[in-house]
C-alpha cells in the first residue's frame, strides 16, 4: 500500500480497453498493426494501493484519428486475486479507475467470458448486456465521496452500438450468434455458484453470469466515463444443460481469445469520436446530499 494521497502523474488517455479471461492468452493489443506501445505494463501507486500494471498505446481510429489508449487485464486469471491484508479485487478495482480518471479516461470498453444461466445463450455466443443485477458487495461512493451515481442505461448505447456492429460481423463470420440485450448477473466467487443459485439469478431475470463487469460499470459512471462490454459465452452455468466442461471452457477461451479481443477494440477504433450519449450527464447527487436528490432529478 502506498500512504501518499496522490501518485505520479499518469500519462493522458481517453480511451481504455480492460481484457477479462476472454482475451487472456492472446497478445491484443500491442501486437494489433493499427497500435503502438508507448509505455511497457507499469503500476502505478494510487491512494487504494498499486494498480494492474497498465499499457498505454495509441491505436489509429477508422477515422485516421490517433487515439491514446489504456490497456489492462484487471482480473489476470479466473479467480480474483485475495492479497492476505484487504480482498484484493475492491482494492485493485478502485485503484485502477482512480488511476483511469487521473489519466484522463472518458470512454471504457471491457471484454470477459461469462456463462449461460438459461438455455438460449450458447457457447461462442457473444452477448453485449444492457443492463446488471449486481449480488456482490457494494465499492460504489468510494472514488466520489458523498455523491451516488444514476444507474439509468448503465451501459453506454454508443458503445454497445459499435459493439453490437462488430459482433455482428463476427457472428456471421464464425457460425455463431451475437445478441445486442442481456442482463448481466455478478457474483462475488472465487467459488462457483449452486443449481440452486443459477436457478434463483434465471427467475429474477438474468441471462449471463460472471464475477466480472461490476465494479467497473459503476465505478466508470462514478468517474463520469462510459462504459461498454462484450460477452463470449464460455460455458453454461451449474445446473443448466448440458452440465459444463471444463475442457471446453478452455478450448473455448484458447481458439476465441484472440477473436474477442478484436471485437473490442475494433469497436474502440470505430467509436465516433464525439460522445452522443449521456453517460456524463446522467444525475447524480451533488456532494453532501443524499439518494432523494437522485430519484427527483
Ligand atoms: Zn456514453
Amino acid at each position: 500500500m502506498v500512504s501518499s494521497k496522490r501518485a505520479a502523474p499518469l500519462p493522458r488517455a481517453e480511451y481504455a480497453l480492460l481484457g477479462r479471461s476472454g482475451t487472456e492468452p492472446a497478445a491484443l493489443p500491442g501486437t494489433d498493426p493499427r497500435a503502438s506501445v508507448l509505455l511497457e505494463p507499469t503500476a502505478f501507486p494510487t491512494p487504494y494501493g498499486s494498480t494492474p500494471e497498465l499499457e498505454f498505446l495509441t491505436l489509429r481510429a477508422d477515422s485516421g484519428e490517433l487515439r491514446r489508449l489504456i490497456f489492462v487485464r484487471p482480473a489476470p486469471s479466473l479467480a480474483p486475486s485475495m492479497e492476505p491484508e484487504l480482498r484484493g479485487r475492491e482494492h485493485r478495482s478502485l485503484a485502477l479507475f482512480w488511476a483511469l480518471r487521473e489519466a484522463g479516461v472518458v470512454r471504457i470498453v471491457a471484454e470477459s467470458g461469462a456463462a449461460s444461466i438459461t438455455q438460449h445463450f450458447h457457447p461462442r455466443d457473444l452477448v453485449i448486456p444492457h443492463d446488471f443485477i449486481d449480488f456482490t458487495p457494494q465499492r460504489s461512493g468510494w472514488l466520489s465521496p458523498g455523491r451516488s451515481v444514476s444507474m439509468r442505461e448503465p451501459f453506454c448505447p454508443d458503445i454497445r452500438e459499435v459493439l453490437w456492429q462488430r459482433s455482428r460481423r463476427f457472428a456471421a463470420e464464425k457460425a455463431t450468434r451475437a445478441f445486442n440485450r442481456a442482463i448481466h448477473a455478478s457474483v462475488e466467487g472465487p467459488r462457483a455458484e449452486t443449481a440452486a443459485e443459477v436457478a434463483a439469478l434465471a427467475r429474477l431475470g438474468g441471462d449471463v453470469i460472471s464475477q466480472g463487469v461490476t465494479p467497473d460499470v459503476y465505478l466508470a459512471r462514478e468517474i463520469g466515463a462510459c462504459f461498454g462490454t462484450v460477452e463470449m459465452v464460455l460455458n453454461y452455468a451449474e445446473g443448466v444443460r448440458p452440465e459444463w466442461d471444463f475442457e471446453l471452457l478452455r478450448a473455448i477461451v484458447r481458439e476465441g481469445a484472440e477473436e474477442l479481443g478484436k471485437v473490442a477494440l475494433d469497436a474502440l477504433a470505430a467509436l465516433p469520436a464525439e460522445r452522443t450519449c449521456l453517460c456524463a450527464a446522467r444525475p447524480s447527487t451533488p456532494e453532501g446530499s443524499t439518494a432523494e436528490g437522485l430519484l427527483s432529478a
